[in-house]
């Protein structure tokens, strides 16, 4: 199989790096991996089931249980699919958003992950965001590029993208969201958020 082309998109939470990735995706014809999508979907199940997701015996016990499938439609849009149902609605919520960050630090969940993003970087080119990409899951990618802002900047436009779709926003209620998540997606111990040395740095303030 001839060699694929990946670039890495990673970066805090809203740094803007899925608006890029997506522009990018469809200017290249590349498959776009949302795994924020991915590590989203595996906090729903867990969720739906009751399972705290720092509780690390009960993610052990009912993982089996979970299938999940991408899927993209006509605009190239990727979808999640949950043991067979489509929830691509149902994981942009705060709660889910948190639930997350919290799951994403449970090594099981993490290498569970780790194959299925990996396998499709072999079969496609690719522009995937996440917070390991450059780091961990694709450490060979063909560009890196690392986005950042200043979590004030990044809930600002949060806070703006929210209201301009008609939805509730408190700036400083998803200001201390994001620096909750900044912290736990930095100091967890598998494959924190952190710069690739070989990767550009785009601050986006
Ligand atoms: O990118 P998004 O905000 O949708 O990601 C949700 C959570 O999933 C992040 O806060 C992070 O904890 C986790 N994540 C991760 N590794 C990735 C992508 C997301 O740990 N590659």
């Amino acid at each position: 199989m001839e060699k694929k082309i990946s670039i890495a998109i990673d970066g805090p939470a809203g740094a803007g790096k899925s608006t890029i990735a997506r522009r990018l995706a469809q200017e290249l014809g590349y498959y776009y991996v949302d795994t924020g999508a991915i590590y989203r979907t595996v906090a729903y199940f867990f969720d739906l089931w009751g399972i705290s997701p720092k509780d690390a015996d009960g993610i052990a016990r009912y993982i089996d249980e979970l299938t999940i499938g991408m899927e993209y439609d006509a605009d190239g849009v990727q979808h999640m699919i949950m043991n067979g149902m489509d929830v691509t609605g149902d994981i942009r919520s705060q709660e889910i958003s948190q639930k997350a960050s919290l799951v994403s630090a449970q090594p099981l969940v993490r290498e569970l992950l780790l194959d299925m993003q990996r396998e499709v970087a072999r079969k496609h080119n690719v522009i995937m965001d996440g917070r390991d990409i450059g780091t961990v899951v694709l450490p060979k990618a063909t560009v890196k590029i690392f986005l950042t802002a200043t979590p004030e900047i990044r809930a600002e436009r949060r806070t703006k993208e929210l209201l301009a779709r008609g939805e509730k926003a408190d700036f400083a209620k998803i200001l201390k969201e994001i620096q909750q998540r900044d912290y736990q997606d930095t100091h967890r111990e598998i494959a924190p958020l952190k710069m690739a040395r070989d990767s550009i740095k785009v601050d986006t303030q």
